[in-house]
């Protein structure tokens, strides 16, 4: 489609084609972060790490830094810069710390900046990449959660081109590829339907971070993980794709796959379904925008479909899993009430992690969150990105405050 897809410069680094591409990681010591590094690093002469960055891993960014030749190293947890500039004494690789360190790392140029750290905390950074007109490689699906399509104008002003690692979103646009917008019918992302798939509303009631942590199919960071096994990560997902995909929010949906091998499925106004598959290893679509609109080989294990046997398919139960209802509700409700769901459920997908409320409670305290900002008149279209972070930040303390109450 036009907002994503057709004149960029192709970005083939692994293909073999003899150019040096410029890349960022920002959250290079995350789950995606890692899975980046193991593509890139399998092609060092096609690569120029420019900016790396994590939050507290001093050890394993210095060593990224000083593995890959990077131009500058960035740990946001100020307390640890002295031990990064230690770590990092004798090579080139510049250090800088902070949020200020971030969004300066972030903004410098580059031909690809792959968009991982977790969270809203992603937002500012990201920004800075596409007001550099980077191309845009995002994992951080809250950015457009929350800033929606204050984030997409924005790229589209600077000439960011957005391409989606985010599996599902990956697989649809792989599955539109040149198709018209208007021939679309239905987009569906697929849900594994996380650990509790098949748990009653009541046992859900008991579940440990522990079990609440196992994912049958995908290894991810906690945040996402946990997002997974409440099915917010589906709802926000849909939020997500709305702002890539803008065919309309009746035309979107998900459907709980639990083999998690069909990603993403588009319909077409001929009956036609195309959808992508592929093994659950991030790699996948990390390398498909490494070298879109190319592709090049991964270490990805081959889908073997006669061993799987079957694919199945199920409905989403919003009765047992209401965190995607209210993803939905969000989203109906229109660009503010998102912001109150993504922070809501960061300070309760927090408070899970550390013991301080139940598996149950994060979709509750999400919805209560969203009540008060209703009822307190606050849900109204942020008109810029100061209001998305003013917005963030009132949706925070009350989702606070109401943690206290659980
Ligand atoms: P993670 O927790 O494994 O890693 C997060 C990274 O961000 C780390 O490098 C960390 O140091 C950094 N970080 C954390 N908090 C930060 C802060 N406040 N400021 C700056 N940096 C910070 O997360 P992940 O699972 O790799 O997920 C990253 C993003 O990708 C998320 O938005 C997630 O929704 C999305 N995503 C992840 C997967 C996956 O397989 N892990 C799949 C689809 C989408
Ligand atoms: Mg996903």
């Amino acid at each position: 489609m036009d907002d994503i897809a057709a004149s960029a410069q192709p970005l083939n680094a692994g293909s073999g084609d003899g150019l040096v591409r410029r890349i960022s990681l920002l959250g290079a010591t995350g789950s995606i972060g890692r899975n980046t590094l193991d593509l890139i690093e399998r092609h060092p002469e096609a690569y120029e790490v420019v900016a790396v960055t994590a939050r507290t891993n001093v050890e394993e960014l210095a060593a990224t830094a000083l593995r890959t030749r990077a131009e500058v190293a960035v740990i946001v947890d100020e307390t640890r810069y002295d031990e990064l500039k230690q770590r990092l004494a004798g090579s080139s690789v510049e250090a800088l710390c902070g949020v200020d360190g971030l969004v300066e790392a972030a903004g410098r140029p580059a031909d690809l900046v792959v968009a991982a750290i977790i969270g809203f905390a992603g937002l500012k950074p990201t920004l800075a990449a596409v007001d550099q007109g980077a191309t845009i490689a995002l994992a951080n699906k809250e950015c457009l959660v929350a800033a929606g399509s204050l984030f997409t104008d924005r790229a589209e002003t600077a000439g960011a081109r957005l391409l989606p690692v985010d599996s599902e979103h990956n697989a649809v646009f792989q599955a539109i590829a040149d198709n018209d917008e208007a021939s679309i019918a239905e987009i569906l992302l697929t849900a594994s339907g996380g650990p509790f798939r098949t748990f009653t509303y009541d046992d859900m009631k008991s579940v440990t971070p522990a079990q609440a942590l196992k994912h049958p199919n995908w290894s991810m960071g906690a945040k996402i993980t946990i997002d997974s096994a409440t099915l917010m990560n589906k709802g926000l997902e849909v939020i997500e794709a709305a702002h890539l995909f803008p065919v309309g929010a009746d035309k979107l949906g998900a459907i709980v796959h639990p083999q998690s091998i069909v990603h993403g499925l588009v319909r077409y106004i001929d009956g036609s379904v195309l959808a992508q598959l592929g093994p659950h290893d991030m790699r996948g679509p990390l390398s498909y925008c490494l070298n879109w609109p190319r592709r090049a080989p991964t270490p990805c294990e081959r889908l073997d479909l006669a061993t799987l046997g079957s694919l199945t398919f199920e409905p989403v139960d919003v009765e047992r899993f209401p965190a995607f209802g209210l993803a939905l509700a969000a989203m109906a409700a229109g660009p503010g009430m998102p912001i109150v769901l993504n922070a809501a459920n960061e300070i309760a997908v927090e408070a899970f992690l550390e013991g301080r409320s139940g598996f149950t409670e994060i979709a509750r305290l999400v919805e209560r969150t969203m009540n008060r900002a209703e009822a307190g008149g606050m849900v109204e279209t942020p008109a810029d990105i100061a209001d998305v972070f003013a917005m963030d930040e009132w949706a925070r303390s009350q989702a606070r405050a109401l943690v206290n109450e659980f």
